[in-house]
């Protein structure tokens, strides 16, 4: 039987910084294992890019400050490319209680140190060429979110973790069974065999709930499709070109319309947006829904008039991995070993630096130098918690 003295179970953006922070810490061997036959494939590799200090929980701007904090010297300190900008985030605020919402946060964000700009309509609509402002009451712009690369992020922390010589990646291997004995955790079954192993973390995002169940935890974490989509100018035209001047941003700043969720940002050399499908029942069929794609366009019109021009040249969905209050769990299960770094609502990749660095130290018994309650699995059995308002 092989052994190992962390197993991680999913090979996403979270698994990967928790390897790098574990290996970091001189944790002992670990192994990370997916199930695909690549990394980031699941929920990481769909995911908008976007990273933002703009939350409205100040534990998520904890995490936030210290993830962003690391995209930004990622390169020198971790040694990939991640494809960082910091051109802000802009939100759009057409109801009366996303602007009481979000002015309570802007006071907390800047309590906490944050340029966190309040803006007017007329504000927001002359930083941003193209965007009609009708019906917005207010902005927020901070300066320093940005979006980055998550493929280059996990593919960044697993090689960094590699050098070490303790990781070991285990591709096309699923893990089917998680054995605690005597109430602490004793190992995995894999579809590679078996793994001994006194600490088992579950990684795997959407999937989360199903992991836990293995080891008979019932992890509230629920699966919800998201579709993204890219789309072009005229054949043959750029959104860099004179025609278009004026009409979309020139730079990569995220706009988000709060009220319907509607979202987009320069990606490349496309257009990327998305809108959260209120119909949406839980479920792990990615499958895109192009009958979707007419509701999306009618709200983004409205917004971005621009579009109406363009054609959608791709698409794709992903995974949300929802909690009850839209706070993940970093910490233990309940079961001595068995640990959840999961349930990150839709804003999860911005938030695996920092969150891989504490699990990681929670493992290792090093003080994480943060309040964890408002992410303690505990927390769903009292009710109450807060938790988090700005989920896209
Ligand atoms: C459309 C969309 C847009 C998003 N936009 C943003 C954004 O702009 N900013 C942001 O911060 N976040 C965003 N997110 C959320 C973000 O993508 C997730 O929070 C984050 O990727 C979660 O990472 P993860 O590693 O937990 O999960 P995943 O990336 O899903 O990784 C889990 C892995 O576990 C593997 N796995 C599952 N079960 C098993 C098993 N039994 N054995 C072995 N392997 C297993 C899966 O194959 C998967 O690769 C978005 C998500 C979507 C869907």
């Amino acid at each position: 039987m092989r052994t190992a003295d962390v197993v991680i179970v999913g090979g996403g953006c979270m698994g990967a910084a928790t390897a790098y922070y574990l290996t970091r810490h001189g944790a002992g061997h670990v192994v990370l294992i997916e199930r695909d036959a690549q990394l980031g494939t699941g929920s990481t590799g769909r995911n908008a890019g976007g990273v933002r200090h703009q939350f409205s929980d100040a534990a998520n701007i904890a995490l936030s400050r210290e993830s962003i904090a690391l995209f930004a010297r990622f390169e020198d300190e971790i040694g990939s490319p991640i494809d960082f900008w910091q051109d802000g985030y802009l939100f759009l605020l057409a109801s009366e209680g996303s602007e009481l919402a979000f002015a309570e946060a802007v006071a907390l964000q800047r309590r906490l140190g944050l340029d966190v700009r309040w803006l007017t309509a007329a504000d927001a609509a002359k930083m941003t060429p193209g965007l009609d402002v009708a019906g917005v009451r207010a902005a927020t712009f901070c300066p320093a979110d940005g979006i980055a690369d998550p493929n280059g992020v996990t593919m960044g922390f697993v090689r960094a973790a590699q050098h070490g010589g303790t990781l070991t990646v285990l591709r096309e291997c699923e893990v089917t069974g998680i054995e605690v004995s005597a109430g602490r955790v004793a190992g995995v079954t894999t579809t590679q065999g078996p793994i001994a192993a006194r600490v088992v973390v579950n990684a795997a995002g959407p999937w989360a709930g199903q992991v836990a169940a293995m080891a008979g935890v019932a992890l509230p974490v629920v699966p919800e499709r998201r579709h993204i989509f890219i789309a072009q100018p005229a054949p043959g035209a750029s959104w860099d070109d004179a025609a278009y001047a004026g009409r979309t941003p020139a730079s990569r700043l995220m706009v988000i319309d709060f009220d319907t969720t509607f979202y987009f940002h320069r990606e490349g050399a496309g257009l990327l947006f998305g809108m959260g499908d209120k119909s949406e029942r839980p479920g792990f069929d990615t499958t895109v829904r192009w009958d979707f794609l007419p509701e999306v366009t009618e709200t983004a019109v409205t917004r971005l008039p621009a579009l109406a021009d363009a054609s959608v040249t791709h698409a794709w969905a992903g995974l949300y991995e929802m909690t009850p209050d839209h706070n993940p769990v970093i910490g233990g299960l309940g079961v001595d070993g068995l640990f959840a770094i999961a349930g990150f609502s839709g804003h999860g990749f911005q938030h695996a630096p920092a969150a891989g660095r504490i699990l990681a130290d929670v493992i290792v018994g090093r003080d994480p130098g943060l309040d964890l309650t408002p992410f303690a699995f505990a927390r769903f059995a009292g009710g109450g918690a807060r938790g988090e308002h700005h989920v896209v």
